[in-house]
Parts: C-alpha cells; structure tokens; sequence
C-alpha cells in the first residue's frame, strides 16, 4: 500500500446546534474539500451490496449497532479509493467514540502514514445551544425536511412564519428540540466529548478550538485563519 501524498483529515467535536453542517458546507464549496459521512457511505454500500454492505445491512436488520471493525473497515475502504483525489477530508459521524478513534488511528497510521489528522473543536455555550436548539423549525414534509430558526441572529427565520420557504409545508419542533431532551442531548454530548479530548490529547493530536458564538462567516473566517495554513 503506497501513499505518496501528504492529505489533510479534518475531524470536528461540536455539540448538536453549533453548526458543524453548516461550516461543513462551506468548507466543500467554498474550499474544495470533501465531506466523508459515515451514515452515507452505510447506505452506499447497503444499496451496492458490497460484502461490507451486507455485513451492516444484516446487523441493523436484526437490531445491533453496527460494529467499530466495520465502520473503520468501511472507511479504510473508502480512503484507499479516495486517496488519489488528495484533497483534505471533513470526516462526519465518525470516530464517535474512544474505541472508534483508536481503530481510526490505527488505521492511519498503518495504511495512511502522511495524512495529517486535525481535530477542530467547536466551542459554544450550553445556554446559547439551548436557545439554538429549542428555537429550531424543521419542514413537516419528510422528503424535505429544511431546517429553519425563530432567532432573527440565525440567518435561518422562513419568509412566511411557520411555513417551508422550498416546498411551502408546515414547520414543527421536533421532539429532539424540546427543551428537556436537549438538556439530556447536551450532558450525553459533553461525556463522550470529554473523553475524546482526553484520548486526542493523549495521543498529541493538534486540536484547535474554534469560538462559533459569532455569526456563520465571522466563525467561518477564524476557521480559515486557524486551520488554513494547516492543512490547505
Ligand atoms: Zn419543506
């Protein structure tokens, strides 16, 4: 195996509401990188029928969480493929976990020795994700399913209150967004979120923290100014 290119690997720890999908955006337009969702690339390999894909199909099928092994194997799979594209990847729903991010870095560091690995740490208040989280609208319509805001500070308020700016449907608050649900999301977030920080360090990984109370394109400038250089 032969990689003869240094390639840059962006993995972000960001609570829900602190609008790591957003800054995800921007980075494949606006920079040209690519975004690597595991939850995708799942269904990808489900829907080809690849061996991988039939091994996942058949643990979701009969209720168990898809193992580590496969999700790292599906992932080096994915890497091996990719690798000739050299442009920095956005990982996304992976390493979730202290196990995963030790498989991962395992995997690098025998199959992918000059890929730099980043971690971005996206840091905002727990009051401030509350006041985002319980603010959100999501479009009734299952097959759209826009997300959208009652804060005038978010840029995201639909032109008609309470109606889907794209396909004119009804919005609700999901029930992910109520107010106690997210309080249990957020401490659930903050446990696995210390234990991450804690192997990342442990292991000597840069992790650059990024302030992203701001609106988008203030948060998004910082980022470029403090991962830039690093990986571009
Ligand atoms: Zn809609």
């Amino acid at each position: 195996m032969t990689q003869d290119k240094q390639q840059g690997i962006i993995i972000f720890i960001a609570p829900p509401g602190a609008g790591k999908g957003s800054i995800s955006q921007k980075c494949v337009k606006e920079l040209g990188w690519e975004q690597l969702s595991t939850g995708n690339l799942c269904r990808k390999n489900i829907e080809k029928g690849t061996e991988l894909g039939q091994k996942i199909d058949f643990a979701i099928k009969s209720g168990r969480l898809v193992s580590d092994d496969l999700i790292v194997a599906m992932v080096r799979d994915w890497f091996l493929m990719s690798q000739d594209k050299k442009k920095t990847i956005l990982l996304d729903g992976f390493p979730r976990t202290v196990p995963q991010a030790m498989a991962f870095k395992d995997m690098i560091e025998t199959d992918f020795p000059l890929t730099k690995v980043l971690i971005v740490q996206l840091k905002v208040s727990d009051e401030e994700l509350t006041k985002r989280l319980t603010s959100r609208l999501t479009c009734s319509n299952k097959n759209c399913q826009e997300v959208y805001s009652v804060l005038e500070s978010s840029g995201m308020v639909p032109q008609e209150p309470m109606q889907c700016d794209v396909c004119q449907s009804r919005l609700m608050q999901r029930s992910d967004d109520n107010i106690d649900t997210v309080r249990d999301r957020l401490s659930n977030y903050h446990r696995h979120e210390d234990d991450l920080l804690d192997y990342y360090s442990s292991i000597s990984l840069p992790i650059v923290q990024i302030n992203v109370e701001n609106s988008l394109d203030k948060v998004f400038d910082q980022f470029k100014s403090k991962i830039g250089a690093q990986v571009l």
